[in-house]
């Protein structure tokens, strides 16, 4: 096997730990990762993050990484977020080793093990509620107080688990607990928990059982089961690794063992990234579903027109880091600016119209204009813009009584519509209420983009499409779903007081030109001075919805300045 020990780039602390480990031969020089999410919700950008280390240390090492659900609360978990886990995934360009792996799968396999355990009198049935087990753990820094059946016989022992296990006592009468050490300072070795009884069929295993491990017993063991090398897992489980490594003492071989190591997880501004608390933000109806696109998953990501590249890009600048810290956002959607403005067509789109007349310009009279599809991407070509006497340029592209610097529209101004002619601005008309309805135009029949007169040059260029040929669609705009940069982060304040109320602003009427008329769902696009967009799967042939993904510039960036 080979590993990059000449890279140029340096090496992070999980990569120099894993090259050390296949200098020494460790676990036959395997790689196994895995990545281990809880089907109890969407996966957000977090999960993104330890997927690209999971299954990217994976790729590099020429090694394998499983995708296992850690399904041991049936109380919570849902086929609908198995299916969504997976589906992310794949769209992230990855595919998981043989098939999805399931810690319930495992159920048989760790209660065999806990019943050696009770045999080597390790584990012990407690009788007494789980409070009053959390009361006397106590403090770290006293010793905590042994349970009064902490010394019960093995045959005691075994009779009352396979009883629990048979259904024959209520929910909270008893847990097993691992007999580790009641004075250690680290709480987590004063005898865990490793079963409740749960009366509570699995989306699984059905009614099969009523006792299920809890996730410090479980997670070892299933990595263990899966032949698993390097256990990643974020800061907060740390403090388990003692007990990880105690589990593991009681089933693991000489010659393999694997080996937990702890990383940052991601935080980003302006953002949560709780499940509970997305769940919460679905389940009151303060956004539309685990895909609205405001929501940091990765499917609201995906509907906002994000692309598995720019999350991967993300992920890779923000690198893995030994302290939490919180990301700004700014680089995430730097990310996908990145990659849309190479890959994504430009097109015109009109979100805010006001029409324009050409008055020395022939009625009925349609000229194509040839514009580039992509100049960032010579392979994009061209394509034909229908060009009219009647066109919709953007409201804020007019001024009646422009400043100097105003470069766009005005009285007695030109400017150049982009890929077609310099136009005169000769007058307008207004409404009772003062709104422009119509702007009157000449043209400069010379002036035309790619002509002999196209040299001549003014110091505006609009966008703008034909009235005739443009059709309706319905726009969506997006800004940061918190007002604060830490929502979460606040003692006395629930996160959901600094929701933006401004957070989805929705367009309707807006004019866009005909070549994106047979746009599909997902399908992106760059309207041009507007920013990016793609097409959202509530479109119908009668009306078309876009998402803005990001604008062109950073709106945020501007205001600092
Ligand atoms: P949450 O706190 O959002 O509920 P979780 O840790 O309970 O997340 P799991 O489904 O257990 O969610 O997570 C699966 C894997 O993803 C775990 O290995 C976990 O460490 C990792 N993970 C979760 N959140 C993040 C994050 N913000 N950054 C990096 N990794 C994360
Ligand atoms: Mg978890």
């Amino acid at each position: 096997m080979e590993f990059p020990e000449n890279d140029k780039r340096s090496l992070n602390f999980i990569e120099a730990i894993i090259s050390e480990d296949l200098k020494n031969k460790k676990n036959e020089s395997r790689v196994h990762t895995r990545f281990p999410p809880e089907p109890n919700g969407y996966l957000h950008i977090g999960h993104a993050k330890s997927i690209c280390l999971n299954f990217g240390l994976a790729e590099e090492y020429n090694g394998l990484c499983n995708l296992r659900f850690d399904d041991t609360n049936p109380e919570k978990e849902e086929v609908e977020y198995v299916d969504s886990i997976m589906e992310d995934v794949r769209w992230l360009g990855f595919e998981w080793h043989d098939k999805p792996y399931f810690a319930s799968d495992y159920f048989d396999r760790l209660y065999d093990w806990s019943i050696k355990m009770i045999e080597a009198g390790v584990a012990y049935v407690d009788d007494q509620p789980q409070d009053l087990i959390s009361e006397q753990r106590g403090v770290p820094t006293r010793p905590g107080i042994e349970s009064p059946f902490r010394n019960r016989t093995i045959e005691e022992n075994l009779d009352l688990f396979l009883r629990m296990k048979a259904g024959e006592f209520p929910n909270g009468s008893k847990v097993l607990r691992a007999k580790v050490d009641m004075t250690s300072p680290n709480m987590h070795m004063r005898d865990p928990i490793m079963y409740r009884i749960l009366h509570e069929d699995h989306h699984r295993t059905g009614d099969k059982w009523c006792i299920y491990p809890m996730y410090d017993y479980a997670h070892g063991q299933s990595d263990f089961i899966e032949g698993i090398t390097h256990s990643l897992c974020t800061l907060e489980f740390e403090i388990h690794r003692p007990l990880y490594d105690w589990f593991l003492d009681q089933i693991a071989e000489d010659t393999y063992r694997p080996r937990q190591i702890e990383f940052a997880r991601l935080n980003l501004s302006y953002t949560v990234m709780s499940k509970r608390k997305l769940l919460q933000l679905v389940q009151e109806g303060l956004v539309n579903g685990w895909d609205d696109p405001r929501m940091p998953t990765i499917s609201g990501l995906r509907r906002r027109g994000y692309t598995p590249q720019s999350i991967r890009a993300f992920a890779d600048r923000v690198g893995i880091a030994k302290r939490d810290n919180i990301i700004d956002v700014s680089l995430l959607e730097f990310s996908v600016r990145e990659h849309l403005n190479l890959m994504s067509p430009r097109v015109f789109a009109v979100l805010d119209p006001v029409k324009v007349v050409i008055t020395n310009y022939p009625e009925g009279k349609t000229e194509l204009m040839e514009v580039d599809n992509n100049p960032e991407d010579p392979e994009a070509g061209k394509r034909k813009v229908p060009f009219n006497r009647e066109l919709y340029i953007e409201q804020n592209d007019f001024m009646e009584d422009p400043p100097k610097k105003f470069f766009r529209m005005g009285p007695g101004r030109e400017v150049r519509l982009k890929g077609a002619y310099i136009v005169k601005c000769e007058d307008f008309v207004k409404d009772d209420d003062g709104n422009i309805t119509e702007i009157h135009c000449t043209y400069d029949p010379d002036s035309r983009s790619g002509g002999a007169g196209a040299n001549r040059k003014v110091k505006g260029t609009l966008h703008w499409v034909s009235v005739e040929n443009s059709f309706d669609a319905e726009i969506r705009l997006y800004d940061r779903m918190f007002m604060d940069e830490d929502p979460d982060g606040h003692k006395d304040k629930d996160f959901r007081e600094f929701i933006n109320p401004d957070s989805l602003t929705v367009l309707r009427h807006c004019k866009l030109e005909p070549s994106i008329k047979s746009a599909k769902p997902e399908d992106k696009f760059q309207f041009q001075r507007l920013g990016y967009f793609c097409m959202d799967k509530d479109s119908t042939p009668e009306n078309p919805v876009f998402n803005r993904t990001v604008p062109l510039r950073d709106p945020w960036a501007k205001k600092n300045r």
